[in-house]
């Protein structure tokens, strides 16, 4: 069996907080979450998550700068931001910054799921690609 995949959901919206836990332990992932930007940031760069689940407006620090210093850290991180702005200027920004994906509040629940596996499926299909360039530069 393969392991469960890890997420670390970002919110401070203690209900959306708990309702996304249950949401992604019900799908089967091992969930860590964090309800500020300090906690998150930290919990981020701690690594080891597959995804990051990001909501923007955040107290502490926002969404847009955690994204920012996890992909300083590591490029390759997949995250998806999560918030209630939607000018264009906002998802560009987040776009900019690297995230993989953007959902705007309110989302359906079972897109936002998707949205999750696709991005998931993307970095893992990257990862074989990656691996397999390193093994053909050996022959
Ligand atoms: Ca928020």
């Amino acid at each position: 069996m393969t392991r469960k995949p890890r997420l670390l959901i970002v919110e401070d919206e203690t209900a959306i907080r708990s309702g996304l836990l249950d949401l992604f332990v019900f799908h089967g992932f091992e969930v860590d979450s964090a309800a500020d930007g300090r906690e998150g940031l930290r919990k981020a760069l701690g690594g080891g998550f597959d995804l990051i689940l990001l909501d923007v407006m955040l107290p502490g620090i926002d969404g847009f700068e955690i994204c920012n210093r996890v992909r300083a850290a590591d490029p390759e991180q997949p995250t998806i931001l999560l918030t209630a702005k939607t000018s264009d200027e906002d998802i560009i920004q987040g776009l900019s910054l690297g995230a993989d994906d953007y959902v705007a509040k309110p989302f359906s629940v079972t897109q936002l799921v998707l949205r999750v596996h696709a991005v998931l499926r993307r970095a893992r299909s990257g990862q074989e690609e990656r691996a397999f360039i390193r093994l053909g530069d050996g022959w």
